[in-house]
């Protein structure tokens, strides 16, 4: 099969596009990384049910010493959740943008994001500048 891609002759910051086996690769990294969360995250979900009922069940006899860390438990197992959900999304978000071969393009300014970047953080799907640019926004 002939693939119509450019032939890549530059090296480093300077490549642009990926040779399907790249892409194969960054796939592979993406979908355990997916995996990896998806575990953790479904985890998490079964201990925080088993906090909910160990909590309804006694209830009854908490002082509020125990009512407080109760919630600070609780609040720390809803936070994790939403972190595990997050970034499951942003691994999801990655996978299909590799399929449409945006990948590797900030969403922010559609400069290249630095591969070394992509090496650390293979769901990444801004620069740093546009990921700080959003953070402070959200936040
Ligand atoms: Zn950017």
């Amino acid at each position: 099969m002939l693939v119509n891609g450019a032939v890549i002759t530059g090296k480093g910051a300077a490549k642009v596009g990926r040779t399907p086996e790249e892409i194969e690769q960054i796939r592979n990294i993406l979908r355990g990384r997916f995996d990896d969360i998806n575990a953790e995250y479904e985890e998490a979900v079964a201990e925080n049910q088993k906090l909910r009922l160990v909590e309804i069940g006694d209830a009854a006899g908490d002082d509020q010493a125990d009512s407080g860390s109760k919630t600070a438990e609780r609040d720390a197992a809803t936070s994790l959740l939403r972190t595990l959900l997050d970034r499951r999304t942003q691994a999801e978000h990655a996978m299909a943008r590799l399929d449409d071969g945006t990948y590797g393009n900030c969403e922010g300014c559609s400069n290249p994001i630095p591969w070394e970047r992509l090496e650390v953080f293979p769901s990444a799907t801004t620069c740093v500048h546009c990921k700080q640019n959003r953070e402070r926004r959200a936040g």
